[in-house]
C-alpha cells in the first residue's frame, strides 16, 4: 500500500482529512543559446522522486512530510459518532 492511500489529517488545524494538495517537484531539461539567454529546446517535465512527499492542507494551509498527517490520522482516527471532548 502506497503512504498516499493511507488517510490523512491535518495535524495544524485538526478538522481537514479530505482536501490536501501533493507538493512535487520536477525536472525539466532546456537548452539555451549562449549569448542571448533564449531558451531553444525544452524537454518534457520529470517528476522528481522524493523520499517523502509534502503535502499542504488546503483548510488552514500547513505544509509538512506527509508523514505528519499520516501519524496524525493514526493517532486520531475517525470516530463513526462525534465522540465528546473532554476539556
Ligand atoms: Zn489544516
Amino acid at each position: 500500500m502506497q503512504e498516499t492511500e493511507k488517510p490523512y489529517f491535518c495535524p495544524n488545524c485538526r478538522s481537514n482529512r479530505i482536501k490536501f494538495s501533493i507538493i512535487q517537484s520536477y525536472s525539466q531539461r532546456i537548452l539555451k543559446d549562449a549569448l542571448t539567454g533564449t531558451v531553444q529546446q525544452v524537454a518534457e517535465p520529470e517528476q522528481i522522486q522524493a523520499e517523502e512527499p509534502t503535502i499542504q492542507c488546503l483548510v488552514c494551509q500547513y505544509t509538512g512530510n506527509e508523514m505528519r498527517f499520516i501519524k496524525q490520522a493514526e493517532h486520531q482516527p475517525r470516530q463513526d459518532s462525534p465522540v465528546t471532548p473532554i476539556y
